[in-house]
């Protein structure tokens, strides 16, 4: 099936060359001319995974990339829409769907094929049926359902497994307010026919969305509320806390042939930094929003809200303890990214570590294993010192402060073992062999 893609980042470049893996001929579209350039050459513009692989197979052959978004719609059967929506004053930013919706509908205007377009990007529910629809229609003249299809196909990846996640999906959520659009959406997933189907309205493909979102950031923010009481009462430490709940047989395999098996979710129940990235939170504070557009309160999520915003305070509560003045003291942050395996800094918890320590007069070093580029546009030129290795980042310093979960920081033990005096290593993530680290704080004991 010949496939449009609307914009070439995480998720549009992901879905499309995973498309292409599955024998589809795909046309990714961005504005970006260096992304599409990239992706022609078969070079992945994002960190990645196994994307790079994957696009040295597909590339030139099954996928390519143009910035002519027209001559791509019109001869395509489907056009996702993959741009992003970021957060505009807590609220969804939906100028980017608007512009694209409004440029695929030019396309299509005197088109005779019955193109369906399908919305991929993370928007409130209602979106589709409302400003998209409106948008192409009033950009072709054509209207939807009769003389072209439009779908709401919600994605599920994460950022770092996002290979992983496409190949293997847990579910694939088809909203469409036709027929065809359905037909069109199954024949583009035939190869995953195994796969649970969700059929719905687009308002509830896009709430589905939403709910998942927000049911993983509530698992957050509630294990990290929990944390910081831990840490009031005294002798309690969060992880043997958290231990015990994973251990219910509502989260844990009581078979004995899976003895110990944890559900996933166990994953988003653990206290650490908060989340960040390019989805939970502005997702959160999106669907918070909206529902106060429509009269409908949500207290629990904005509670989940603040509690995430709570969460660099309380690290520097705990370098505080230890260093009350932080002035010209060496303070080593390590992980820019918002989680492992990726290098998206979008909403890092990482970033308002850095700018309280900046802020208390500390001389701030960072190390990334692949974000360390992004230090400069998030804090400004020369205001951090980023680290070449790990090794380097810990050189000196008073203070470490683990906020990204990279495996490779297992090894902050060994490298800070002859160090004198110890540094105070702040365990945002409860990670560390603590048993081997002499000057050692962990959120949530
Ligand atoms: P992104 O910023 O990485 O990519 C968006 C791309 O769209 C950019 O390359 C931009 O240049 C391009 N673009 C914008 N307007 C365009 C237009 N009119 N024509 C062509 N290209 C255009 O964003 P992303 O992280 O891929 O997210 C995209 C959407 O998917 C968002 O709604 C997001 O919430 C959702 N989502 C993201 C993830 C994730 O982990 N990143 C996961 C699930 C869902």
């Amino acid at each position: 099936m010949r496939v449009t893609v609307v914009g070439a980042g995480y998720v549009g470049l992901v879905t499309g060359a995973c498309l292409a893996d599955q024998g589809h001929d795909v046309t990714v579209v961005d504005l970006d001319a260096s992304k599409v350039d990239a992706v022609n050459a078969g070079r992945a513009p994002i960190h990645e995974p196994g994307l790079p692989e994957l696009l040295g197979r597909v590339a030139g052959k099954t996928l390519r990339g143009t910035t002519d978004l027209a001559a791509a719609v019109r001869t395509s059967a489907v056009t996702l829409i993959a741009v992003g929506t970021p957060s505009r004053d807590g609220a969804i930013d939906l100028t980017a769907v608007e512009a694209a919706s409004a440029a695929i509908g030019a396309a299509l205007r005197g088109s005779a094929a019955r193109v369906v377009v399908v919305v991929r990007s993370t928007v409130v529910p209602g979106t589709t049926e409302g400003l998209v629809r409106a948008a192409i229609e009033k950009s072709s003249g054509l209207t939807a359902g009769r003389d072209f299809g439009l779908g709401m196909n919600p994605e599920f990846l994460t950022e770092g497994t996002a290979l992983e996640d496409f190949q293997s999906q847990d579910r694939i959520v088809i909203g469409a307010i036709d027929a065809h659009s359905f037909d069109v959406l199954e024949e583009l997933y035939a190869g995953f026919s195994d796969v649970p189907r969700i059929l719905v309205n687009p308002r509830t493909a896009e709430m589905i969305k939403y709910a998942s979102n927000a049911l993983l950031a509530t698992a957050i923010s509630f294990s990290n509320e929990l944390a910081n009481l831990a840490s009031a009462v005294g002798e309690v430490d969060i992880v043997d806390v958290m231990r015990g709940v994973h251990l219910s047989r509502y989260l844990t395999a009581q078979a004995p042939a899976k003895a110990g098996w944890r559900a996933p979710i166990s994953a988003f129940l653990e206290a650490g930094c908060g989340y960040g990235g390019s989805c939970l939170p502005k997702d959160v504070k999106a669907l918070v929003a909206h529902g106060r557009s429509l009269g409908i309160e949500m207290p629990l999520l904005s509670a989940v809200d603040q509690t995430n915003a709570g969460r660099a305070p309380r690290l520097l509560d705990l370098v505080r303890r230890h260093f009350p003045e932080l002035r010209g003291e060496r303070v080593t942050v390590l992980g820019l990214a918002f989680k492992p395996d990726t290098d998206d800094v979008r909403e890092t918890p990482a970033a308002p570590v850095v700018r309280a320590l900046l802020d208390a007069g500390a001389a701030v070093t960072v190390y990334d294993p692949v974000a360390g580029g992004s230090a400069e546009p998030l804090f400004g030129a020369g205001r951090v010192n980023v680290a070449a290795s790990l090794a380097d980042a810990v050189r000196g310093a008073s203070v470490i402060v683990l906020v990204t979960r990279w495996p490779e920081f297992a090894a902050l033990p060994e490298l800070i073992a002859g160090m004198d005096p110890p540094p105070l290593v702040v365990d945002g993530r409860r990670v560390l062999d603590r048993s081997r680290i002499p000057r050692y704080e962990g959120i949530g004991r």
